[in-house]
């Protein structure tokens, strides 16, 4: 009860619990029908492909068929037809399971799925009340901490293009910066400026600018892997964050991003609208580490906006890359 976020629950539940309990096996079925719940952990740093034992579905008819005795937590020998999608990968046989129901507001949300390789573990006619009252407080748990994170997720994304805003941005700097720093491994950032936005908007109007803003943070999502963070930085602008990016790869992903606007066209009622983007790189190789997290996320930050800025100075739609001895140079 004391997680404060969905990442920390996860971990109490899923390996905190085994470990006090002794129990053999342990997932958490949930449904998540509009992948709610795998969009909120993919945008913290444990994304969802960091809990095997997390099982999200759209649909949870399978759990219907097993509480179809009343909704109490079932107990008994393991049945591969039944259970075998609750242990998706367990590496020796099972003896026995306790599937426990979720149950909120009289609805079924999922269920907490032990397992035993022994067979006395887990029997048909032991007493369920400490399960059942497990699934009450696991059940209100998921409930308060996924409130709290829906609320965090709103506050770190930008309402009109969708992808993370600049809050977000800052936070998973610092954190990703310590975790470089830790690893020593190399961090890239790169900064992309809309070329003469503001020629857009006047000439095709406002709503079409915003049409285009969309469709540009689309365009660089593409471009990313799925652990790379983009985010709105400000109006025209946007910050990408290259996890374990040297130089050579930030500046092929920088080129295939400019390349990808460069060759998008929007045909719009007042003809034809074209775009480029101008795009500032800056790894943690070009600057040096500060003892503070606050000063170098400080200098990677300004060596992408002076790389940017040498891009739009040397004639836009172009990648500009900063490098260790402070020199300033177009890749190309
Ligand atoms: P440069 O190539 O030098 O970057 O020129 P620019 O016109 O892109 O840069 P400038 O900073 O002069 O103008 C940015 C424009 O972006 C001005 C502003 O109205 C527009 N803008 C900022 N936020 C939004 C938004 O949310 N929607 C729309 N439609 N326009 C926006
Ligand atoms: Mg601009
Ligand atoms: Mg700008």
């Amino acid at each position: 009860m004391r997680s404060e976020t969905m990442p920390e629950l996860l971990k109490t539940i899923l390996y905190e619990s085994r470990a006090e309990f002794g129990w053999d096996q342990i997932t958490l079925s949930l449904q998540d029908q509009e992948y709610e719940i795998h969009r909120l952990l993919d945008s913290t740093s444990s994304p969802s492909s960091e809990f095997p034992e997390l099982l999200l579905s759209e649909e949870i008819a399978h759990l219907d068929r097993i509480f179809e005795q009343g909704r109490r937590p079932t107990l008994g020998p393991y049945r591969a037809r039944q259970h075998a999608r609750l242990f998706p990968s367990v590496d020796q046989k099972l003896g026995s399971v306790a599937i426990l129901p979720l149950i909120s507001n009289r609805r079924l949300i999922g269920s907490l799925n032990l397992a035993s390789y022994h067979q006395e573990k887990f029997q048909p006619d032991a007493a369920t009340d400490f399960m059942e009252h497990l699934a009450a407080v696991l059940t209100v748990c998921l409930e308060m901490v996924g409130t709290r994170e829906k609320l965090r997720f709103i506050g770190l994304t930008d309402g009109l293009t969708g992808v993370n805003n600049r809050r977000f941005f800052d936070q998973r700097l610092h954190e990703e910066l310590e975790r470089a720093r830790r690893g020593g491994v190399s961090l890239a950032c790169l900064f992309i400026d809309l070329d003469h936005f503001k020629r857009i908007n006047d000439t095709f109007g406002h709503q079409i600018g915003d049409e285009v803003l969309r469709r540009a943070a689309q365009l660089i999502r593409e471009q990313l892997r799925s652990i790379d963070v983009v985010s709105r930085y400000g109006g025209e602008e946007f910050a990408v964050l290259l996890m374990q990016a040297d130089l050579e790869l930030a500046i092929e992903i920088a080129e295939r991003i400019r390349k990808s606007v460069e060759n998008w066209a929007y045909d719009t009622e007042e003809g034809d609208l074209q775009l480029t983007v101008s795009i500032g790189v800056a790894t943690t190789d070009c600057i040096n580490f500060s003892d503070t997290i606050e000063e170098t996320a400080h200098r990677l930050i300004h060596a992408a906006d002076q790389s940017v800025y040498r891009a739009k100075e040397s004639g836009r739609n172009r990648v500009i890359t900063c490098h260790a001895n402070g020199e300033y140079r177009n890749p190309a």
